[in-house]
């Protein structure tokens, strides 16, 4: 069976004030029905421009799609007409953002918000339409739905505005739910209730789900496959405990090294060194080179593709080999 959604070597470019710059370049990954997959990443890695590409959801004026394919269920989404992308992008996938308040009309009331999606996808009444809106929010856990559904956004906390965004794009039973950094603006107890309520919904849904986070922690418990990006492409995929095991990109390898163990809270981490490039001026060669401490000279020049290292494992390291038998990377160079 073919995977879920599949994409394939995507380049994407924009127009900025500074010139234009790719922000992706060559991003491959594919997600199978019913399953997780995080995408790691610092900020400007390029996580949330994929999936907005995905979605169909990229500034027309500013972004270009210049290469690559993104197939939604055996349909290349590129060669759909516009208003079917649109309408797969509706209904079928569903994406829940950082920002709760972008996502919702502040001046409708959070039940009719959601109301109004079954009225108008799947023309249900007035009446039942409201009904599965309080239906939906309880689903979430918000207490007293039948009452709060008759409120207005501000009226809520960012974790219950949070459960309200949720529960809106989970009414009309997505098949992918996109999730970038969901709980990145709430604070940590409400974060790990929120990162609960996904990984509940997902299971009990079947749906597949796209993680965005720059947050190993949050990725252990919920993904079942990982993809690590780092400059616009991405560098590392395959399925959590192998690329956890045996890192294969040393990238990866910095990544994991700068978050603490679950069970040592307390230890002490080694930070990558460095900055990512600036897209305006990506390094020739493996982009992680200037950051790398166990680049050599051919890095600088050739850059890496994506390759299988083992089952279900991608890299795009030349050296990829080495890193995973665990040759001490820290500090190497
Ligand atoms: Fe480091 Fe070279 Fe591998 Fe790039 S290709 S990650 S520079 S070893
Ligand atoms: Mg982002």
């Amino acid at each position: 069976p073919h995977p879920l959604l599949t994409v394939d070597d995507l380049v994407v470019s924009f127009d900025g004030p500074l010139g234009t710059y790719r922000a992706l370049n060559g991003v491959s990954f594919s997600v199978g029905a019913g399953e997780t997959l995080a995408i790691l990443g610092e900020s400007g890695s390029g996580k949330s421009v994929t999936v907005r590409a995905v979605m169909a959801l990229l500034p027309r004026h500013s972004a270009t799609i210049e290469r690559g394919t993104i197939r939604y269920d055996g349909e290349e989404l590129s060669a759909l007409p516009v208003r079917r992308t649109r309408e797969l992008s509706a209904t079928e996938m569903a994406m829940v953002f950082q920002d709760s308040l972008t996502a919702l009309n502040p001046v409708v009331r959070v039940g009719q918000q959601i109301a109004e999606l079954f009225r108008v996808r799947q023309r249900t009444s007035r009446r039942e339409a409201w009904r599965r809106a309080v239906a939906g929010l309880e689903r979430v856990g918000i207490p007293n739905a039948a009452r709060r559904a008759h409120d207005y956004p501000h009226q809520f906390s960012g974790g219950m505005r949070q459960r309200v965004v949720i529960a809106m794009a989970l009414a009309l039973r997505p098949r992918l739910l996109i999730a970038d950094e969901p709980t990145t603006a709430l604070d940590v107890t409400v974060q790990a209730q929120i990162m609960d309520l996904l990984r509940e919904l997902r299971e009990a849904d079947g749906m597949a789900m796209i993680l965005i986070t720059h947050d190993l922690g949050v990725v252990a418990d919920v993904a079942d496959r990982v993809a690590v990006m780092y400059a616009g492409t991405v560098v590392e995929s395959g399925p959590l405990r192998t690329v956890y095991d045996a890192p294969a990109h040393p990238y990866t390898r910095g990544l994991m090294a700068s978050v603490p163990a679950p069970d040592r809270p307390g230890e002490r981490l080694t930070p990558i060194e460095g900055m990512p490039p600036s897209p305006l001026a990506t390094p020739a060669g493996c982009p992680f080179h200037p950051r790398c401490p166990v680049a050599r000279a051919d890095c600088r020049t050739d850059r890496p593709a994506l390759r299988v290292v083992a089952a279900g494992h991608e890299a795009a390291c030349h050296y990829a080999e080495e890193v995973m038998a665990g040759v001490d990377v820290r500090g190497a160079a």
